[in-house]
C-alpha cells in the first residue's frame, strides 16, 4: 500500500511538490486555507482534508510549505493543528523558510507529543519546485532524517544533511544571507556602470571573467585564506585604496554606493587589526575574530 503523506500549504512552491509527490507514488491528504489550491489537487488525485489535523490523520508524516514561522505554529499547533491528528512515532517535516530558534521549540514541543521534527527548507527556484531538482537544507536527527529521505528525493536532486534541528534552516538563512545580499551590489554596480556612461551588458561581461563576477568562494577563499595562506595575490592595503576610488566617483556621479561603503570601512578595519599587507582575503579571519573572540562568546 502506498506510504499516506500530509501536505499543508499549496501556494507556489508547494503545489508542485504535492504534485511531485503523487507523481512518486505516494498517496496526499492536502490542506490550504485557500480551498481553490487544495481543490486543484484534488483533482491531481490527492484527498482535500478540511484543516491541517485532517491532512495528517494516519500519514506517515506529515509536510508544511507555509509563508512563515508564525503560519506554521498554527498550521501545526493551532485549533485544528496538524499535532491533533499526527500519531505517536509519526515525522514533521517543515519545509518552509522559517527564524530557527522558532524551529527548535517546534521540534521540543512536537517531541512532547512523541513527533520528530526535519527541518527542511529549500534553495532553487519555483521551477526546481516543479521539475523536482529544489536543493534541500535538512535538520535533525540522522535516523528522522533517512526516514524523510524517500519523501524528499521526490522533491529535489539535492539532499544535504546539515547538522540537528535547526541546522536546516541556520544553512538556508547563511546562503539566502549571501544571496540576497549580492542581489544589491550587483544592482549597485550595473548601475555605477551606467551612471559612469558604460555599457552595462560589456560591464557585466567584463566582471562575469573576474572575481566580481565569478565570486569570491569559488576563487580566492579555496586559493589562499581556506588554506591558511594569507601571502598576498592582491593586498588589503589595495583593496581598501580602489574601493576609496570606486567610492570617490560614485559620489562624483551621485551613484548609490551602501554596500561598498561598509565595505570599506571593513578593509580600513583589517587595516588597523595589522592586515594591511595580507591578502584581501584576510577579511574572513579579521571578521572572524571580531564575531568569535567576542567577550560575550568566551566561556572563561
Ligand atoms: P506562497 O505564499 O505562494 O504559498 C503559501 C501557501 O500557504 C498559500 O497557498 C497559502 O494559501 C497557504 N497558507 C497560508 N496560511 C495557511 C494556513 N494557516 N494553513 C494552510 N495553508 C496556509 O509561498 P511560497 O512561495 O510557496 O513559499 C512557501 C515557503 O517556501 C516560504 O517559507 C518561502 O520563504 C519558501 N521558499 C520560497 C521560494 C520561492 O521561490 N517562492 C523559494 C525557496 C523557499
Amino acid at each position: 500500500m502506498a506510504t499516506t503523506l500530509g501536505f499543508v500549504g499549496l501556494g507556489t512552491m508547494g503545489a508542485p511538490m504535492a504534485r511531485n509527490l503523487i507523481r512518486a507514488g505516494f498517496s496526499l491528504r492536502v490542506y490550504d486555507v485557500n480551498a481553490d489550491a487544495a481543490a486543484d489537487l484534488g483533482t491531481a488525485g490527492a484527498y482535500v482534508a478540511g484543516s491541517p489535523a485532517d491532512a495528517a490523520r494516519g500519514a506517515a508524516a506529515v509536510i508544511t510549505m507555509l509563508p512563515n514561522g508564525n503560519v506554521v505554529e498554527a498550521a501545526l499547533f493551532g485549533d485544528g493543528g496538524a499535532v491533533e491528528g499526527l500519531s505517536e512515532g509519526a515525522l514533521c517535516i517543515d519545509m518552509s523558510t522559517v527564524l530557527p530558534s522558532q524551529t527548535d521549540a517546534f521540534a521540543q514541543r512536537l517531541a512532547e507529543r512523541g513527533v520528530q521534527l526535519v527541518d527542511a527548507p529549500v534553495g532553487r527556484s519555483s521551477q526546481h519546485a516543479v521539475d523536482g531538482k529544489l536543493l534541500i537544507m535538512a535538520g535533525g536527527e540522522q535516523a528522522d532524517v533517512e526516514r524523510a529521505r524517500p519523501y524528499l528525493e521526490a522533491l529535489g536532486d539535492t539532499i544535504v544533511h546539515c547538522g540537528p534541528v535547526g541546522a536546516g534552516e541556520r544553512m538556508k538563512l547563511v546562503n539566502n544571507y549571501m544571496s540576497i545580499a549580492l542581489n544589491v551590489l550587483t544592482a549597485e554596480s550595473l548601475t555605477m556602470a551606467e551612471s559612469s556612461g558604460l555599457d552595462p551588458e560589456q560591464a557585466r561581461e567584463v566582471m562575469m571573467g573576474t572575481v566580481a563576477g565569478q565570486g569570491h568562494m569559488g576563487t580566492t577563499y579555496p586559493a589562499k585564506v581556506l588554506k591558511g595562506d594569507l601571502t598576498p595575490g592582491f593586498m588589503v592595503d589595495l583593496a581598501h585604496k580602489d574601493m576609496g576610488l570606486a567610492l570617490t566617483m560614485a559620489a562624483e556621479l551621485d551613484a548609490p554606493s551602501w554596500m561598498g561603503a561598509v565595505a570599506h570601512q571593513a578593509y580600513g578595519l583589517a587595516r588597523r587589526a595589522g592586515r594591511g599587507r595580507e591578502d584581501w582575503t584576510a577579511l574572513y579571519p579579521t571578521l572572524r575574530s571580531l564575531a568569535l573572540d567576542a567577550p560575550s562568546r568566551r566561556r572563561d
